[in-house]
């Protein structure tokens, strides 16, 4: 088994790390602090090339797989989690979604505002009475003429209070079915859609998150993405890529965590050696260094299997699973080892502990990736 990446993957690597360094890590604390979107480094994501890796090149985009967009997530996470959790939105739950499910005139309408960095794309499919039990949804789009009405109120949605663009997930028929789904593309400034006020949050915070409201949307037949009622099939292809990815957005923040704290353990002198000089340090470190390797190791191969057209249902909960658990415990080791100066905003690892907690919870919260696996392993076996 070959677990090198190719020359294409490492030139990614190196200019989205060369991307980072200059043009977020001098301000990521500042836009944590702020609660501020930096969209002048999304529109230079656009302008690099970045925002385009999985579209295909007919529609201006590399056409690349999902592990450069591992990749890209992964380094952005690094340098600011929220950053990285707005892009994804926009590139994976948008773009690729469009590029798989959109006809050609949605392609060449949807694609190039986004790609280019110059729009925000939402995925609204959470609402205040289903979030786990997203099958509980209650948004209704009802065909009146040759038009829909749809009705609904969503919540928790990355970049609702920017976004131009709304992929949101609607029922057209029956109740708590697989079947009846259907998503719709909405827009900013369409009547009877309005967004709430930016949430206040523990972490992430860079990204903005909120409600969108819809009264009496009515939105034309072209405005459906994929095929009526086949909604949510389409929408679980893309959430298995989506979880896969949430372990990218792990591993990134463990791997801040982790080079924080291999530099704090070296500069720190207490008992007149560097801390990194005890066993007890040491072993921290090394706990760190050895479950981020694992985590990284089985997400690339479960973003592998993505891309050899191989499914990752089961696969894709695991490696977001134990990544997102191993994040956590990453940054509370990372804060540990910088002792009181973990604790205060000088240092960046009391942001990585906040911004590590929500891949426990967004994208399908870890009991969920757990009952996910565990009927899977039960399948054919339990009556
Ligand atoms: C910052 C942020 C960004 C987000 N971005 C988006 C977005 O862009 N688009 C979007 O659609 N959604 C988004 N979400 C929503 C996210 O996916 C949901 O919050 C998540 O799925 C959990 O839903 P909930 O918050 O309603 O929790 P609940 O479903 O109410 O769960 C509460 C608790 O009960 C547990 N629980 C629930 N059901 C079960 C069960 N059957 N068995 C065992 N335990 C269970 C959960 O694990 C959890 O611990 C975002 C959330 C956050 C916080």
């Amino acid at each position: 088994m070959d677990f090198s990446f190719s020359e294409e993957h490492l030139l990614i690597q190196e200019s989205i790390r060369k991307f980072c360094r200059k043009e977020l890590d001098p301000i990521a604390a500042e836009i944590d602090r702020e609660e501020r979107f930096p969209m002048e480094v999304y529109r230079k994501l656009g302008q690099e090339g970045f925002l385009g890796i999985m579209v295909p090149e007919e529609y201006g985009g590399s056409g690349s797989d999902l592990m450069s967009m591992y990749i890209v997530k992964e380094e952005l996470c690094r340098a600011a989690g929220g950053m990285g959790m707005s892009v994804n939105i926009c590139t994976l739950n948008f773009l690729h979604f469009i590029s798989r499910f959109g006809t050609e005139e949605q392609k060449r309408t949807y694609i190039p505002p986004v790609l280019r960095g110059e729009a925000l794309a939402a995925y609204a499919l959470t609402e205040p009475g289903a979030g786990s039990d997203t099958l509980g949804m209650q948004t209704r789009a009802v065909r009146k003429g040759d038009k829909y009405r749809i009705r609904g109120t969503k919540t928790f949605v990355t970049n609702a209070p920017l976004a131009q663009y709304f992929l949101v997930v609607t029922r057209t028929s029956g109740e708590r079915s697989v079947d009846g789904g259907t998503n719709f593309i909405l827009e900013r400034g369409m009547e009877g859609l309005s967004t709430g006020k930016p949430f206040e949050k523990l972490g992430m915070r860079c990204s903005p998150t909120g409600e969108v409201f819809m009264e009496d949307v009515e939105a034309e037949e072209s405005r459906i993405l994929g095929a009526p009622d086949r909604g949510f099939h389409d929408m679980f292809t893309t959430l298995n890529a989506e979880r896969a990815l949430g372990a990218a957005t792990a591993t990134g923040v463990a791997q801040a965590c982790f080079d924080a704290a291999v530099k704090y353990a070296g500069q720190r002198v207490q008992f007149k050696r560097p801390i990194g000089s005890f066993q007890f340090v040491q072993g921290m470190l090394a706990e760190m260094a050895t479950n981020l390797a694992v985590a990284r190791t089985y997400a690339h191969h479960v973003v592998w299997l993505y891309d050899q057209g191989r499914p990752i249902r089961h696969e894709a909960s695991m490696a977001k699973l134990f990544a997102s658990q191993m994040a956590v415990k990453c940054a509370l080791d990372a804060v540990q080892i910088h002792g009181g100066y973990g604790y205060i905003k000088e240092f960046p690892v009391e942001r990585y502990l906040r911004d590590a907690k929500l891949g426990e919870i967004g994208g399908g919260t870890s009991e969920i990736q757990k009952l996910i696996i565990g009927r899977q392993l039960m399948q054919g076996v339990a009556g």
